[in-house]
């Protein structure tokens, strides 16, 4: 149940992949037939993610994952020329590959650019308000991701990206967290640019896709060759992009028939059954999010007393692997930032784990945390004693 963290390959994509290792491998710039092919290859996956995005090909970016799009997206906008400054907006939540990027911008020598960073609520929202209120007449870019990849929530996108068209600044989002879950389409989200990871919706580590509206002037972060035209220097990757495109086949697919016993709706009801369930059997426990709109697969729970940490490693040796803050800060001790925003207590953002379903989640799977994490928490709380003087304090 940490599927936000990484995805297995859906055996389709796999199969798709595998003649470009061996038999049909081939430079997709090589102008003989086994390059020709892999050209093909490369183009028939830009394709098929144009139809999972709704946009044209030519706008579809190959990178090499999330963080590669998030950084190009924001390093490649934001160019300025002394002793011009330019303005950034983004928020405290979003994942370290804007974060970093953001603040590397922002201590770059020559320092031309600033950044603010927007709070949120404590539902994990952030206000179209204070967008409004953020920006200034030399804002390029607005940053604002689309799914949280800790607790799942949906920000108001498209009427953070109105605010900033109609200031003249450009949107950006990171959608690494809603690729292959919400039905995307770059017109209707109003984005310009896009960051979306293969490892995320089925597809392999190290493949991911920055969309980049056809009007939008994009520095690269490579020099080198012209792949990509212009916009990303480096051979092509083409068994990933052709699992990457395969996968955004499926992904539509499996989105727009929502089919009764694996989709969207089967994942959220799965979903709803564990939160429910594990509220039902552990007291001060609660959902992180709760009422803000949310990814079907995605829950982020605290059972307060508990810390995060040994929980996740009890579950571990019972074989269910969960993820206590995002995958990439796990070894940090420090409280997730993204909780630490939405208001919770240090002690709380600790005691707080996510779980995130996958298509292969079954019912029984739910079933088996449904026993698994009630009764770690209970041994864990038995060894703590901030729960027994609770306790001693609820039945006084
Ligand atoms: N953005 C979000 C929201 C993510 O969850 C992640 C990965 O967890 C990334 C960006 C980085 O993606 P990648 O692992 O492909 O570099």
């Amino acid at each position: 149940m940490d599927a936000n963290a990484t995805t297995p390959l859906l055996p389709e994509v796999l199969e798709a992949m595998h003649p470009f290792w061996i038999e049909t491998f081939g430079n997709a710039s090589s102008i003989h037939q086994p390059g020709q092919h892999a050209r093909a290859a490369v183009d028939h996956a830009r394709e098929s993610m144009a139809r999972l995005l709704h946009c044209r090909a030519s706008e579809v970016v190959f990178t090499s994952g999330g963080t590669e799009s998030d950084n190009l997206a924001l390093f490649g906008v934001l160019q300025p020329s002394p002793p011009e400054r330019l303005h950034l907006i983004t928020t405290g939540i979003e994942h370290h590959a804007v974060l970093h990027a953001a603040q590397a911008l922002a201590a770059q020598s020559h320092a031309c650019i600033d950044v603010t960073f927007l709070p949120c609520d404590s539902h994990g929202l952030v206000s179209p308000a204070d967008l409004t209120a953020s920006l200034r007449p030399n804002t390029r870019l607005v940053s604002v991701m689309l799914a949280n990849n800790e607790t799942g929530v949906i920000q108001p996108v498209r009427q953070l990206a109105d605010i900033a068209h109609a200031a003249g600044a450009l949107f950006h989002t990171d959608a690494v967290q809603a690729a292959g879950k919400l039905p995307l389409d770059v017109s209707a989200l109003g984005c310009d640019l896009l960051s979306i990871s293969g490892h995320k919706m089925y597809a392999p580590q190290g493949t991911g896709v920055l969309y980049v509206r056809r009007s939008v002037r994009l520095a690269p972060l490579f020099h080198g060759g012209t792949h990509e035209r212009q916009r990303r220097a480096g051979t092509e990757n083409v068994p990933g992009i052709v699992g990457l495109g395969r996968a955004a086949e499926l992904a539509q697919q499996w989105i727009v028939e929502d089919r009764p016993a694996d989709g969207p709706t089967h994942l959220a009801s799965l979903r709803d059954e564990l939160e429910q369930g594990l509220l039902q059997q552990i007291d001060e426990a609660g959902i992180n999010g709760y009422g803000a709109p949310r990814v079907a697969n995605t829950t982020n729970l605290y059972f307060d007393h508990v810390e995060a940490e040994a929980l996740v490693i009890a579950l571990d040796l019972k074989g269910l692997s969960v993820s206590g803050g995002s995958a990439c800060q796990s070894g940090a001790t420090e409280p997730s930032h993204v909780l630490s925003e939405m208001g919770l207590t240090p002690a709380r953002a600790r005691a707080s784990i996510r779980l995130s379903l996958s298509r292969m989640t079954t019912a029984e799977d739910v079933r088996d945390a449904l026993t698994l994490i009630p009764s770690a928490v209970v041994r864990l709380r038995d060894l703590s004693p901030s729960y027994r003087r609770s306790r001693i304090l609820a039945s006084a």
